[in-house]
């Protein structure tokens, strides 16, 4: 459910004065540069040999099985299209081999400048990482992660940064609790081919990319230090370093250490960014101390 406050609404008319909503944005369509990957994907467990269920630690002699990637679901922020790949329909025996996933998730990384994963940082990109290595793969052209679950840990106090709490409060698109195979179970009959188990993976994984995309687009005006968007802008003039627009409302101005730049808030995100030129001159910025 979302708590976004209506066009108009506020807590109190006296704290009106100078406060954007985020329902007074006005969304413009931006340049194809840079191209932004939200990606997710789904592992087969380690199959574990062991004498007891409880306090057992494992040697990688006891490993049955290693994990590997079931499926990935990816798309690109700002287009419908979603894309999704699994290793399953090819009968059991092959459920765990995931080489036929590597060309399709190497080239996607590949052509992504940013990527957006939820736990990305820990989870997803060093899983896809090991994976392709290990299949003979070289390094896809470099990217730089956005890892919604660290923002949001760095951002926000919320009650649990995991997707289906802040999809659930922060977006439309909640996460998708797959019913028809409770918990563990969803793996266990995907890992043996079980066509219907496939059908709401499938269901499952695009549902978090849809998620987790609208969360990101949703945090990503408060996202400290995100990548310059308005840098791949190849003219000149000012575009919001958080999502690209050229609508920008100029504010005033902020001052730093010795310097005093002009400020903005962007009219299509309410993300802040401030101009590169210092304002004060020279003389006055080389009397002051620091
Ligand atoms: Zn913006």
């Amino acid at each position: 459910m979302s708590t976004k406050l209506r066009k108009g609404e506020l807590l109190h008319p006296d704290q009106s004065r100078g406060v954007m909503l985020e329902a007074d944005l006005e969304p413009v369509r931006m340049p194809p540069a840079p191209r932004i990957l939200v990606i997710d994907i789904e592992t087969a467990p380690i199959e574990l040999l062991g004498w007891k269920i409880w306090e057992e630690n494992f040697s990688v002699d006891q490993i049955g099985q290693d994990w590997s990637i079931l499926s990935y679901a990816a798309k690109w922020v700002g287009e419908r299209k979603v894309i999704f790949e699994q290793t399953g329909g090819r009968g059991a025996a092959k459920v765990r081999n995931d080489d036929i996933l590597m060309p399709g998730l190497w080239r996607l990384m590949n052509e992504a400048q940013i990527v957006v994963a939820q736990n990305g940082k820990r989870f997803d990109i060093r899983k896809i990482n090991y994976r392709l290595i290990r299949a003979g793969l070289t390094p896809y052209s470099p990217v730089r992660v956005i890892d919604t679950l660290t923002e949001s840990r760095k951002l926000f106090a919320a009650t649990s940064h995991k997707l289906a709490y802040m999809s659930e409060h922060l977006t439309d698109t909640p996460k998708d609790k797959h019913k028809r195979f409770p918990g563990f179970e969803l793996w266990l009959e995907c890992l043996k081919d079980n066509p219907a188990a496939w059908a709401e993976m499938r269901k499952y994984n695009i549902r978090d990319i849809l998620a987790t995309e609208k969360l990101y687009l949703r945090m990503r005006p408060w996202i400290a230090n995100h990548p310059n968007l308005g840098a791949y802008n190849k003219e000149a003039g000012g575009n919001c370093p958080k999502c690209g627009s050229v609508k920008l409302r100029h504010t005033g101005h902020i001052t730093m250490q010795v310097g005093v730049y002009a400020e903005y808030q962007c009219r299509s995100c309410g993300g802040w960014s401030r101009g590169k030129e210092m304002l004060n001159p020279k003389a006055v910025r080389a009397s002051k101390m620091v």
